[in-house]
């Protein structure tokens, strides 16, 4: 998802996923966590067959749920939110009885669900799925117009779930194997779907069904529908696994600026296969799909809505010049194909793992393209962003993200991390590690700070501890008293240990100091202030 540039985030912060929302109900446990009535089921493929009504801003289908079973249990957990309805369920011709508790649907299996067998139900829905207010922060169905008078209509739910316009097991931590997504809309307008174009199909009642196949694991949000009137053209990448198929959709009125704007994509394929490892997902190529809203990193589907010009909707979020020599969408929405749709979190609660290394991302495509030092700075810019409002890390099981400084504070953090490292190379090997290690899988936040530690071969829990799950700055103290200088850390966790890089000596370069949280002392000459290099993100703070 991308970030809410400040005035935006100023504007509508009250209604969005970060926002401190109000006491926790049932509902938040119920979709939040892994109940009984999904634990014993492992997921394994979906087909969703949808059909859109324009008219009247309805939809209607089935979600065909192919499922093994881990432990016998007769009650299976799938979720639909109102206003939209489940129909009727189905096993093998059988009809299927239900309960229905809010956005949940409890369901009785009539068959004995034996572990270890492959079974299958199918669930049939319709009904007015709820309209999208802000999209993408605050998502469901976007019935819009494009400037011709034609539909254009998106789907958008991160947060909110799938489960707000299909009925499927509204859970991050259980992904399909692969998925069939069948779109029937109006034959004057074509769907763009996540994987490849399998099958077109003209129905006699002046329709289309448009088939897609998404041949890898992939995360609830990020299936998705872009239904207009698309022109598309498509290229080959030649990448680090071979051939990667290009392929891009966008309205006519906008071809002309879309070919000029996404001749970037290349640029950020080539950075960040550098940088993360191969495309997660080549079997399903790559696309930018045009929509009317700012984008969304829906995988192998990356929807657009940034006007075709660089930045941020034509600013530099980080206020250096550097946000403004590529386009922010493509970059930061294609970063999360590594981060978010190959590594995915659990838990919402841990959506750092997604934010955090994709905005990070952005800093390495402007290191890849324009040197070390534009990094840096553009990194240390974004620091203008964060609030220090809440901790990163959200409460867990409810379904509730944590603060919006998930993108540049955690951005800051791993840029932090990197000058411990103090090896690029390492460095570089870590973020590649990472996409290798956790490979289309479905992850907790703790997993990928326990892997950064190994890797790094530093424990690094007090960091992760200090920047995750507090709203404190680290502060390194310090006293000068003669040629002696007192040093600790404060504003921190305890026993806060992160090692700094400071100068020693105005004339030397930086030097790596070893604070704690109770005072050392150190002998220097002739030191008046003491310096930290600025790529930590920390406070120094000279007590008299
Ligand atoms: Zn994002």
């Amino acid at each position: 998802m991308v970030k809410r540039s400040a005035i935006i985030l100023f504007l509508l912060f009250s209604g969005s996923l970060w926002a401190q929302r109000p006491a926790l109900t049932r509902a938040d446990t119920l979709r939040g966590s892994i109940t009984p009535e999904r634990t014993w089921w492992n997921l394994t493929y979906y087909h969703l067959q949808v059909r859109l009504h324009p008219g009247d801003s309805t939809l209607s289908g089935s979600t065909a749920v192919h499922y093994q079973i881990t432990s016998p249990w007769q009650i299976m957990q799938i979720d639909l939110q109102p206003p939209l309805q489940v129909l009727k369920v189905e096993q093998e011709g059988q009809e299927l009885p239900f309960r229905q508790e809010g956005n949940a649907y409890f369901i009785t299996l009539k068959k004995e669900q034996k572990a270890g067998q492959r079974e299958v139900l199918t669930v049939y829905y319709s009904g007015k799925p709820r309209v999208a207010r802000k999209p993408p922060w605050d998502g469901g169905l976007t019935w819009g117009r494009d400037s011709t008078g034609k539909h254009f209509i998106a789907t958008s739910c991160q947060g909110l779930g799938a489960s707000a316009w299909w009925p499927c097991k509204d859970h991050m931590y259980d992904e399909p194997d692969s998925m069939l997504i069948s779109v029937t809309a109006p034959d004057n307008l074509m769907d763009v779907s996540n994987g490849r174009l399998r099958k077109v199909t003209s129905n006699p009642d002046g329709t289309r069904t448009f088939d897609w196949f998404v041949a890898n694991p992939i995360n609830n949000y990020g299936v998705n529908m872009n239904v207009a009137n698309y022109v598309h053209w498509n290229e080959t990448y030649a990448g680090e696994k071979g051939p990667l198929s290009l392929d891009f959709y966008v309205l006519p009125q906008h071809e002309a600026a879309a070919r000029k704007q996404f001749k970037q994509v290349p640029q950020m394929l080539k950075a960040f296969e550098h940088w993360f490892g191969p495309y997660p997902f080549y079997e399903d190529g790559y696309k930018l799909v045009e929509v009317p809203y700012l984008g969304m990193e829906h995988q192998s589907s990356v929807t657009y809505g940034n006007g075709f010009r660089n930045g941020y909707l034509g600013k530099d979020l980080s206020g250096t010049g550097w946000g403004l020599k590529w386009d922010f969408i493509i970059v930061h929405e294609s970063g999360h194909e590594w981060f978010a749709n190959n590594i995915t979190y659990q838990d919402i609660a841990d959506m750092w793992v997604h934010e955090s290394f994709t905005s990070y991302s952005e800093s390495l495509f402007v290191e890849y393209h324009y040197g070390k030092k534009a990094a840096a700075q553009y990194t240390i810019g974004c620091r203008t962003l964060i609030r220090n409002d809440r901790p990163i890390i959200g409460p867990y099981g409810v379904n509730q993200s944590g603060s919006g400084d998930m993108y540049s504070k955690g951005h800051n953090m791993l840029h932090t991390i990197r000058q411990i490292v103090d090896n690029d190379a390492q460095w570089r090997q870590i973020l590649r590690g990472l996409n290798k290690t956790f490979y289309h899988q479905t992850v907790t936040g703790s997993q990928i700070e326990a892997y950064l530690s190994q890797q790094s071969g530093r424990n690094l829990q007090k960091v992760f501890d200090q920047y995750l799950r507090d709203t404190r700055i680290p502060a390194l103290e310090y006293r000068l008293e003669k040629n002696q200088l007192q040093y600790r850390w404060a504003d921190c966790v305890p026993e806060f240990n992160m090692p700094v890089k400071v100068k020693l000596d105005q004339s030397k370069s930086y030097q790596l100091l070893q604070p704690k949280t109770e005072w050392q002392s150190l002998k220097v000459n002739n030191l008046v202030e003491l310096r930290a290099d600025p790529d930590f993100y920390i406070m120094v703070r000279k007590i008299d």
